[in-house]
């Protein structure tokens, strides 16, 4: 049995893999607003702090997996939505990753988001999300918007966990960080805009031409928590019912470039 702490617990897809992995066996120390073991508001310091406090104590300072799945949609203000999408998952990772490095076969997975790639860029929130200046990006956020804020923090912590992965903190102690990015998945984040979004068209086309399941990407968390997983190491797992595929079969994967 492994112990397992996920954000976001009390709904979507946090509920969904909390429920596939306890069946499995594992326990599983939620952390969400509301309905879970650790209650705390991942938007300020002090909920982070509240968080690790929770966590550590609910684990005995043990951890073997974890999942930073608690977001925002752009239906919430932007500066909100870059706090808790970028800083309270990087605050998530960054800060328990001591209690994983003393866990068995440790693995973490980030949630990202498959908007990256069908959004027009923000990039002053993005760069100020990884030089770690929370101001800025709150504020370069407001600017922005909720809309373009929402796959800028994504865009981050996809590339904060790429950057990470392959460090000595992270795998040097043993510690797999991988990322998923899904498209458009049947969650209460999404229950206004599906209908919407699948009739976009060409700027985000589904070829399987239907949303994802909730239960889907938590067979995919669970198999990256899992030690068959054991040669992941900063993958940005795409998940998605094709739309990465149609929008840019040709440029990924890319050689090096000169
Ligand atoms: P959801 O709204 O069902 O669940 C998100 C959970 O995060 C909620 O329980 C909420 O209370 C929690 N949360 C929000 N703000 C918080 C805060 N300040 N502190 C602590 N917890 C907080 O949404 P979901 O669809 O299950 O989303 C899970 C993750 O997957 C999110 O990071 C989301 O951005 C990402 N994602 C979702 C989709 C999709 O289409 N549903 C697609 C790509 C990525």
């Amino acid at each position: 049995m492994s112990t397992i702490a996920i954000t976001g617990a009390a709904s979507g897809i946090g509920l969904a893999t909390r429920k596939l992995l306890e069946a499995s066996g594992h326990r599983v120390i939620g952390v969400d607003l509301r309905d879970v073991e650790v209650v705390a508001d991942l938007a300020t310091p002090a909920g982070r702090a509240t968080m690790v406090d929770g966590v550590s104590l609910a684990c005995d300072g043990v951890l073997d997996g974890l999942v930073a799945a608690a977001g925002l949609f752009s239906s919430y203000p932007a500066e909100l939505v870059v706090s808790v999408n970028y800083f309270g998952a990087v605050a998530t990772l960054n800060d328990l990753r001591p209690l994983l490095a003393k866990g068995e076969s440790p693995s973490a997975v980030a949630i990202s988001s498959n908007s990256t790639i069908v959004t027009p860029p923000l990039p002053d929130v993005t760069s100020c999300c990884l030089a770690d200046d929370e101001d800025g990006a709150r504020v370069a956020a407001e600017k922005g918007g909720s809309d373009l804020t929402y796959p800028a923090s994504k865009l981050a912590l996809a590339r904060w966990v790429r950057r990470n992965a392959v460090e000595p903190d992270w795998i040097g102690e043993g510690i797999r960080l991988n990322a998923v990015a899904p498209g458009l998945i049947s969650t209460p984040m999404t229950a206004e805009a599906e209908a919407r979004i699948l009739a976009v068209g060409d700027r985000f086309p589904v070829p399987m031409a239907r949303a994802g399941t909730a239960d889907e990407v938590a067979g995919l968390l669970a198999y990256l928590l899992s030690p068959e997983a054991s040669f992941f190491c900063g993958s940005v797992v795409f998940m998605d019912g094709g739309t990465e595929a149609a929008l840019r079969g040709e440029d990924w994967p890319a050689p090096l470039s000169a």
